[in-house]
C-alpha cells in the first residue's frame, strides 16, 4: 500500500478517561458575557473542547504517571534532577542545565542576565512572554522574519525563517554589540505554528556568529519543526526526528524551553547553554527568582516526568507524526470547507483568519475576539485570540500595536482529543462561518497594562 493512503492513527491507546459538560447555547451565551468576551476569562466546566491552548493540556503516558510516584522530592540534588539533566544533553545536546517553573522564568533569567537598556534584540516574529521579558530588561525586540510569515495565504514551507537581510541591516544600523543575542525561535507560535529550515537556522548562526553575536533558541516547539524539516526539507527525509532536533540545537549557544509544549507535561521549562560561565550566573538568579539550581521552580516529580516526557516525545517518530497528523486533519477539513485560514496548516493548531472571514469590522473593533466568542457559543469550543489584543500597545506611543496577523487560534492539545472531537470542531467553524455577517464589533471595559489579553473585558459594540 502507498505510504499516503495511510491515516495519522494514534500510537496510543486510552486507560483513563476524564469526562467532560455539554452545555447548551443560553447557557453559553451567559457564560461568556460574564467572562467579559474573553476566552481566557471562561471557567473551564462551561467549556467542552478547550482548544484554548496546547500548554500545559497535554496527557501523560502511564509511564510518565509512574515517574510522578518515583520522584525523588530532596531539595538539594534529586536524583530527578539529573535524570532531567541526562535527557535534556541527550535530546537537546546542551551541558548545562537550569530548570525553571515554565518557559517565561526562563526568559526572565535570560533576559536579565543578557539585556541592558537601549539593546535590540532580534527575533523571528515575536512571542507575548519572550517579548515583554526583553522589553523588561530595556531593550527593544526587532521583528526579522521572512514577510511570508505577515501573509496568511501565502504557502511557503519555512514561514519561521529568518530575513537575513533584515538582520544584517539592523547589525550595520545599530552595531553588533547594541545586539546581546539573537532569539530564534522554532517552529513560530505567533505564525501559525510554521517552521523555520535547517539550512536558514545554519545560515543565521553563521551569520551571528561572524559579528559575535550568540544564537539562543526559544526551543519550546523545536520538536514540531524537526517533523516539518523530515518532511519537507531535502536530505533530512530519512532523519529521525530525534536527530533533527539535535541538529537544530547544534546551531545555537543556549535555549529557552516550556516544557508545556513538546516536552508532554502540564507545567515546568529550563534554560539550557553551552557556556558555563552563562549558566554560573544564570544559577545566581535562580537561586532568587524561581528556586535552589537542582529543581529552579518544580518538583522532584514534575521533574522526573519532564525527563520521560522528553525521552517519550523523540523515542519513535510516530508520537509528532500522529500529533502533527490530527492538527492537519483538523486543518483539511476546514480548507475543505473554504474557510480562510493560515497556511500550510501549522504544527498546533488551526488559526482562523478573522480578518479575511469578518470584513466588516474594522481591527479596533477586535476580530479575532469576537469570532473566538461567537464559536464558544456556538459549540463550547473554546479558542484564543491572537491578533491586535494580543499585540498590546506600543510602549512608546501608547496606541494600540496593528499586527498584520489577526486570528483565532484553535491550538490541539497533545494526545488528549479524538477525531471526533476534532469533527465537531470543524462543522461548528463551518456554522459560524455561514453567518458572519451576524458577527459584531467589541470594546475594552478593562483593559491591562501588560500582557493585557490575558484578563481584559470587553463588552458588545
Ligand atoms: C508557551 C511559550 C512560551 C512561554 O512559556 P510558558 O511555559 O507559558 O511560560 C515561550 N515561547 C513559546 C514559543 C511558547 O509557545
Amino acid at each position: 500500500m502507498e505510504p499516503h493512503r495511510r491515516s495519522w492513527a494514534e500510537p496510543y491507546k486510552i486507560k483513563v478517561v476524564e469526562p467532560i459538560t455539554m452545555t447548551t447555547p443560553e447557557h453559553r451565551r451567559q457564560a461568556i458575557r460574564a467572562a467579559g468576551f474573553n476566552s481566557f476569562l471562561l471557567r473551564s466546566d462551561d467549556v467542552y473542547i478547550d482548544l484554548l491552548t496546547d500548554s500545559g493540556t497535554s496527557a501523560m503516558s502511564d509511564y510518565q504517571w509512574a515517574g510522578l510516584m518515583v520522584g525523588d522530592e530532596a531539595y538539594a540534588g534529586s536524583k530527578s534532577f539529573y535524570h532531567l539533566v541526562e535527557a535534556v544533553q541527550e535530546v537537546y545536546g546542551y551541558p548545562e542545565l537550569i530548570p525553571t517553573h515554565q518557559g517565561r522564568g526562563a526568559e526572565h533569567i535570560l533576559s536579565q542576565l543578557l539585556i541592558s537598556p537601549g539593546d535590540y534584540v532580534p527575533g523571528n516574529m515575536y512571542f507575548t512572554t519572550t517579548r515583554f521579558h526583553q522589553e523588561f530588561a530595556g531593550g527593544v525586540f526587532v521583528d526579522v522574519i521572512i514577510d511570508e510569515a505577515h501573509m496568511p495565504s501565502v504557502e511557503h514551507p519555512f514561514k519561521g525563517n529568518i530575513d537575513l537581510v533584515k538582520l544584517q541591516k539592523l547589525i550595520d544600523d545599530v552595531g553588533a554589540d547594541k545586539i546581546p543575542y539573537i532569539s530564534v525561535e522554532t517552529n513560530v507560535n505567533m505564525a501559525g505554528g510554521q517552521p523555520m529550515s535547517m539550512a536558514n537556522l545554519k545560515a543565521t548562526y553563521e551569520l551571528c556568529h561572524a559579528h559575535g553575536i550568540p544564537v539562543m533558541l526559544d526551543a519550546t516547539r523545536a520538536l514540531e519543526n524537526a517533523y516539518f524539516i523530515q518532511q519537507r526539507e531535502g536530505g533530512y527525509e530519512n532523519k529521525s526526528v530525534k536527530e533533527i532536533v539535535l541538529e537544530i540545537c547544534s546551531h545555537s549557544d543556549g535555549a529557552t524551553v516550556s516544557s508545556k509544549k513538546d516536552n508532554l507535561v502540564n507545567i515546568g521549562g529550563f534554560l539550557a547553554v553551552r557556556d558555563p560561565e552563562l549558566a554560573r550566573r544564570a544559577r545566581a538568579m535562580l537561586v532568587q527568582f524561581e528556586g535552589l539550581h537542582t529543581y529552579g521552580g518544580m518538583s522532584g516529580r514534575d521533574m522526573e516526568a519532564l525527563a520521560r516526557g522528553i525521552h517519550e516525545m523523540v523515542d519513535t517518530d510516530d508520537h509528532v507524526r500522529a500529533r502533527v497528523g490530527q492538527v492537519e486533519y483538523l486543518g483539511n477539513a476546514l480548507l475543505k470547507a473554504g474557510i480562510p485560514l493560515v497556511r500550510p496548516i501549522g504544527g498546533h493548531g488551526i488559526f482562523l483568519d478573522a480578518a479575511a472571514i469578518l470584513p466588516h469590522l474594522a481591527q479596533d473593533q477586535f476580530p479575532a475576539q469576537a469570532l473566538t466568542a461567537a464559536l464558544y457559543v456556538d459549540s463550547g469550543v473554546r479558542g484564543m485570540e491572537r491578533g491586535i489584543v494580543s499585540a498590546g500597545r506600543d510602549p512608546k506611543t501608547g496606541d494600540h500595536r496593528y499586527p498584520k496577523l489577526e486570528l483565532v487560534r484553535m491550538a490541539i492539545p497533545r494526545r488528549v482529543y479524538t477525531q471526533a472531537h476534532m469533527d465537531v470542531t470543524a462543522e461548528s467553524v463551518v456554522e459560524v462561518y455561514e453567518h458572519r455577517e451576524s458577527v459584531g464589533g467589541l470594546k475594552f471595559t478593562y483593559e491591562p497594562e501588560e500582557l493585557r489579553f490575558f484578563q481584559a473585558r470587553f463588552e458588545e459594540i
